[in-house]
């Protein structure tokens, strides 16, 4: 299953362009907002996998918003690829990866113009986006998938000065400028994936390719990952856990390079989708 945060109603898809309203369709049993979704997922799953298809409703792209609008929490992972690691100058985490957070304000849906900090150095990492669909507490890697609602596309927008300035880092802060947490264009369910363990990801700058990687090289599968976090945190229904980039982020590059007023950022996952981002000045 697809499903789409239009314009704050939850759309189970029939098509890209096509879905059926939940509210409308469950006679308001569930919906219209996505977290009381997330906060109800094992008995929406089971309404959805029968609703009737019949009557629809388009889904303009230009209307899709973030797939979890207000999750509780959310987690972002550093260094989850060996490559990506190398590039960054890090050894390979053994034990837990760093972990931070990109604060609720930064998170947007798939399509958007971000405004670039002044005098910033900002970058691109797509990453995989895990939405949680039942509280996860202390639980084994053996069950993790089944507390996950579905996956999405994500990208963590860093600016690499604030990130890295002053005695220790400031990840949280220097990827939570507004608009850095792009989110999209829809959650899709893990049995609708090619391999929930292998998907292709990666990024486009202005058309060129700057990131192609496969999950099945993290370091912390979404397995291991969600076990180990649950081992610390409780992960509530709709919080999103963003499980770090692949190598080919700007800073890595010989020179650096970063984002530009009136680039193009385009972030994919196979059997997910797109996003899209244009910059601008500082507002
Ligand atoms: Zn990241």
């Amino acid at each position: 299953m697809k499903l789409a945060n239009v314009a704050g109603r939850a759309t189970v898809l029939v098509s890209d362009v096509e879905g059926i309203d939940v509210e409308k369709a469950s006679d308001g049993v569930f919906g219209p907002d996505l977290p009381s979704i997330y906060a109800d997922w094992e008995a929406f799953r089971s309404w959805a996998s029968s609703a009737s298809t019949r009557s629809t409703v388009p889904v303009p792209r230009d209307e899709l918003a973030a797939p979890s609008p207000e999750p509780r929490q959310i987690l972002a992972i550093g260094l989850n690829y060996a490559e990506h690691a190398a590039e960054s100058g890090f050894d390979v985490p053994d034990t837990l990866p760093p972990t931070f957070t990109k604060f609720v304000s930064a998170l947007s849906g798939p399509d958007t113009t971000v405004a670039l900090p002044d005098g910033g150095r900002t970058d691109w990492e797509v990453e995989l986006v895990v939405v949680i669909g039942r509280t996860a507490r202390r639980i084994p890697s053996a069950d993790a998938w089944a507390h996950v609602a579905g996956v999405t596309v994500g990208q963590d927008l860093s600016e690499r000065i604030t990130q890295t300035s002053g005695p220790a880092a400031q990840f949280s802060l220097g990827k939570s400028f507004a608009g850095f947490a792009p989110t999209g264009p829809w959650l899709v369910t893990p049995d609708e994936l090619p391999n929930r363990d292998d998907l292709a990801l990666g990024g486009r700058v202005n058309g060129e390719t700057v990131q192609d990687g496969r999950t099945r090289d993290l370091i912390f599968p979404v397995p291991a990952l969600i076990s180990a976090l649950s081992h610390v945190v409780t992960l509530y229904p709709g919080d999103l856990i963003f499980t770090g980039t692949p190598a080919g982020v700007g800073h890595g590059r010989t020179p650096p390079r970063y984002l530009a007023l009136g680039d193009r950022l385009d972030s994919w996952i196979e059997g997910v989708g797109e996003l899209h981002q244009k910059f601008t000045g500082a507002a």
